[in-house]
C-alpha cells in the first residue's frame, strides 16, 4: 500500500458489507480494504437468512463475490470483533471502520410463556433451518406437531411457513439440512397459522412470496372472506392473491391459514412446553389505530415462532439502541460508520439495501482522508495470533467447493460447520 492510499475496516462479510466494498473500490482503486467476519464464510444473511428453497436468491453470492476478488479487498473470516480483536484497536489501526453488522438478534415478544419450549424466535429458527453455526443444534422436536403458529405478517413469516409446509420433493434443489430434513419430514402438520396484529391491509408480505403460498403442491393457503371486507388494499396483484386465498377450496394438507387482527397475549404451556397461544381481538377506531377487544381466543399450537423483526447486538463496548446503532446517515463518529439493517434496523430487501449501502461508501470517500496507517499489517498479525480459525476468500472458495461436492442428491450442498471448516 503506498502511504496515500486509504484504509478502511468493514466488519461484516454479509450483503452491506459487501457493497460497501465493491463502491468503496471501484471509486477509488487505490483503497485497501479489509472485511472482517466472526464467522469462517461471508455472506451473512444471504447464506443464513435467506430461505434455503430460495436459491434463486441465494445465487446473488456469485455477484456479491466480485466484490472479494475485485481491487485490493481482504476476506478475514473467523475474527470476532470483541474476543479476537478489539473496536478501539481496529479504528486505531484504519482510516475509517464500517460497521455492517446486521441486526442478528431476535425482537422478544414481551409476553409471557416466551421462553417455553416449542416456541421460537425467527433469527434461531431460521438460522436452525439454515445450519446457522449458532442454532443449528436448536431442540427442535416436530415429530408430533400438528400445529404451528407464526406470529407476525412479514416476508420471515413466509417463509417460515413454506418451508414448513413444502413437501420433500419441493424442498429438492434447496440446502436444507439432512437433519432438518428429517424433523420437517415427522410433523405430522394439520394446521400452521401466519397471524397479523393488525387487519390485512397492513401485511407486509410480498406478493411475489404470498402468491408463491397458493402454489404449494399439497399444502393449502386460506383466508377468511371476512378478513377481506372493507379492507383497502392498494396493489392490485396482492388484492387479486387474497381473493383467490379466500375462494380456494381447502382440499390439501396442511392448511396455512392466514389470520387478522389478532395481538398474541400469552403463550400457554404445560410441562415447560408450549400447547396454545392465546390472542386478543383487534378493533381499529375511527382515527385508524387498533385497540384491545373483548374477545380472545386461545389456539393450540405444539411450534410457535415469532417473525417480528431483529435488533442488532452489542459490538465489542459499542451498544445499540432500540436495535439499531445510533447514525447520522450512517455515520456513528469521526470515521465510523454503519450501514443497513445495523445502521436502520431490520428492513428492506438485499436489493434495496445496495444503494444504502454505496451511499456510505460515498460519504466515506467524500470525508475521510487516506493516512500512513496500515491496517491490513496489523490484522495479519491478529490473525497470525489466530492462525486456527482464520479463513481467506480462497479458503471460503475451498470450503464452498467441498459443501457442493458433499451434497446428497437432492440437495445443492451441505453446510459444514465452523469445527469441521478448520480441518477441511
Ligand atoms: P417485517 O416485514 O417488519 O414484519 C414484522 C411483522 O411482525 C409485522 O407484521 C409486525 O406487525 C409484526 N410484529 C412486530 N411486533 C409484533 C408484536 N409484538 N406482536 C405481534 N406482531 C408483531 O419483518 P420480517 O418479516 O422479519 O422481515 C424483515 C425484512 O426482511 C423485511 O423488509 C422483509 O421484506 C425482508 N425480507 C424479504 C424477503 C424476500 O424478499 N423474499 C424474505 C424475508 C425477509 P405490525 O405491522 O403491526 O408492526
Amino acid at each position: 500500500m503506498t502511504a496515500a492510499s486509504l484504509s478502511v475496516a468493514i466488519i461484516g462479510a454479509g450483503p452491506a458489507g459487501a457493497y460497501v466494498a465493491e463502491r468503496l473500490v471501484r471509486k477509488n482503486p487505490a483503497a485497501q480494504i479489509d472485511v472482517i467476519d466472526r464467522l469462517p464464510t461471508p455472506f451473512g444473511l444471504i447464506r443464513y437468512g435467506v430461505a434455503p428453497d430460495h436459491q434463486g436468491t441465494k445465487n446473488i453470492e456469485r455477484v456479491l463475490s466480485r466484490a472479494f476478488t475485485k481491487g485490493d479487498v481482504q476476506f478475514w473470516g473467523g475474527l470476532k470483533v470483541g474476543a479476537d480483536l478489539s473496536l478501539a484497536d481496529i479504528q486505531a489501526n484504519y482510516d475509517a471502520v464500517v460497521l455492517a453488522v446486521g441486526a442478528p438478534q431476535d425482537r422478544r415478544l414481551g409476553i409471557a410463556g416466551e421462553d417455553l419450549a416449542g416456541v421460537y424466535g425467527s433469527a434461531a429458527f431460521v438460522g436452525w433451518y439454515n445450519r446457522h453455526p449458532d442454532h443449528f443444534d436448536l431442540p427442535v422436536d416436530l415429530s408430533a406437531a400438528g400445529n404451528a403458529i407464526i406470529i407476525g405478517a412479514g416476508n420471515v413469516a413466509l417463509d417460515v411457513a413454506r418451508v414448513l409446509a413444502k413437501t420433500p420433493a419441493e424442498l429438492s434443489g434447496s440446502d436444507v439440512p439432512p437433519d432438518v430434513s428429517r424433523q420437517l419430514q415427522s410433523a405430522p402438520w394439520e394446521r400452521i397459522r401466519v397471524v397479523g396484529r393488525r387487519g390485512i391491509e397492513m401485511a407486509r408480505f410480498g406478493v411475489v412470496e404470498l402468491d408463491e403460498m397458493t402454489r404449494l403442491a399439497a399444502a393449502a393457503a386460506k383466508v377468511e372472506a371476512a378478513d377481506l371486507e372493507g379492507a383497502e388494499i392498494a396493489d392490485r396483484a396482492l388484492a387479486e392473491v387474497w381473493a383467490r386465498m379466500a375462494t380456494a377450496a381447502l382440499t390439501g394438507r396442511p392448511v396455512v391459514r392466514f389470520q387478522f387482527c389478532w395481538r398474541p397475549e400469552a403463550i400457554i404451556g404445560s410441562a415447560d412446553r408450549v400447547t396454545a397461544v392465546r390472542f386478543r381481538r383487534q378493533q381499529q377506531g375511527l382515527d385508524g389505530a387498533y385497540f384491545d377487544a373483548e374477545e380472545t381466543v386461545e389456539q393450540a399450537a405444539d411450534l410457535v415462532v415469532s417473525c417480528i423483526g431483529y435488533a442488532a447486538e452489542t459490538c465489542d463496548q459499542l451498544h445499540p439502541a432500540k436495535g439499531h446503532f445510533l447514525n447520522t446517515d450512517g455515520r456513528i463518529s469521526t470515521a465510523l460508520y454503519t450501514v443497513s439493517w445495523a445502521a436502520d434496523g431490520p428492513t428492506g430487501t438485499i436489493a434495496t439495501n445496495r444503494p444504502k449501502s454505496h451511499a456510505v461508501a460515498d460519504r466515506i470517500l467524500a470525508e475521510v482522508t487516506a493516512g500512513t496507517r496500515s491496517g491490513r499489517a496489523y490484522l495479519t498479525k491478529v490473525a497470525q495470533q489466530n492462525r486456527a480459525s482464520v479463513t481467506d476468500f480462497a479458503g471460503w472458495q475451498a470450503i464452498d467447493a467441498a459443501e457442493r461436492a458433499a451434497a446428497p442428491a437432492d440437495r445443492v450442498r451441505l453446510k459444514q460447520l465452523p469445527n469441521t471448516i478448520a480441518s477441511l
